[in-house]
């Protein structure tokens, strides 16, 4: 029996790396998901149907309201409701706080927090009215502070702040809120490390996982459909890691 039969979804950043793990996850348990990226998602889309699914692509910058308000309003056309929001696009600039051009800083906080934010609210007006969302965010085991990541942890640590907050404003309103905190998984965001002084920034990450590899975006899919399910319906402002044990 498939858990999310006839639920419909959102998966922000699901051209590539863990947003396509989450959406080709919820699509198998029964999701009609719309593939959100900037970039394309075709591939995706293809993928989802050529197993039998349905998904639809849809061109979005997070980082842009109205962009996002579009993409709540077309999941809503196209499939008729709205039940599953995972906010997932993230991005990286990484670099010393001492030397970090405030470009920087800005262009990670509009996408990985703003973004969120505004994906987050959207889901959540149409999900008030109906009684009934699951919205799940994308943060990072970062957000505790990570040496060359101020940009990205602060970032990080304000979608836990962001999601909490939501959770207990909307607990009466059948909706949970709950973040994920990947540890390391293999992406692009990530496999540019093999490349760096000839893989010893990998095998570095790597050592510090206990479970001894870098994880794979269905890892992070599996846990999606989780907290997407009704098996979680009374787990609610969670922060969950998913890292194989790693402590960044
Ligand atoms: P990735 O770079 O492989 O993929 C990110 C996707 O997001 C791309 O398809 C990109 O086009 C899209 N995107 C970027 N900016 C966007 C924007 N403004 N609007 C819409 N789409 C946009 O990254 P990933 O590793 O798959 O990371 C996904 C999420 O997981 C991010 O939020 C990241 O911070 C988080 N995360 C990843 C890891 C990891 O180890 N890979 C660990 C912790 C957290």
């Amino acid at each position: 029996m498939r858990r999310l039969e006839d639920k419909v979804a959102i998966v922000t950043g699901a051209g590539r790396g863990l947003g396509k793990g989450i959406a080709l996850k919820l699509a198998e348990e029964g999701a009609k998901v719309v593939v959100a990226d900037m970039a394309s998602a075709d591939n995706v889309v293809r993928e989802i149907e050529e197993a039998g699914g349905t998904a639809v692509a849809f061109s979005v910058n997070v980082a842009k309201q109205h962009e996002v308000q579009a993409m709540v309003a077309f999941a809503i056309e196209k499939f008729g409701t709205l039940d599953i929001m995972v906010n997932n696009a993230g991005i990286n600039r990484d670099g010393m706080l001492h030397k970090m051009p405030v470009e920087n800083w800005d262009t990670v906080i509009s996408v990985d927090l703003t973004g969120t934010f505004y994906g987050t609210q959207e889901a959540i007006k149409y999900m008030r009215e109906k009684n009934y969302g699951r919205v799940i965010n994308i943060s990072s085991g970062s957000w505790l502070g990570n040496i060359g990541q101020a940009n990205y942890a602060a970032a990080k640590a304000g979608v836990v702040g962001l999601t909490k907050t939501a959770a207990r404003e909307n607990a009466r309103k059948g909706i949970t809120c709950n973040v994920i905190c990947p540890g390391f998984i293999e992406t692009d965001m990530t496999v540019k490390l093999k490349e760096i002084k000839e893989g010893t920034a990998w095998d570095s990450m790597i050592s510090r996982v206990p479970m001894g590899y870098a994880g794979k975006p269905a890892d992070v899919g599996n846990l999606v459909a989780f907290l997407a399910s009704d098996d979680a319906s009374y787990i609610t402002s969670e922060v969950i890691n998913c890292g194989g044990g790693m402590i960044v």
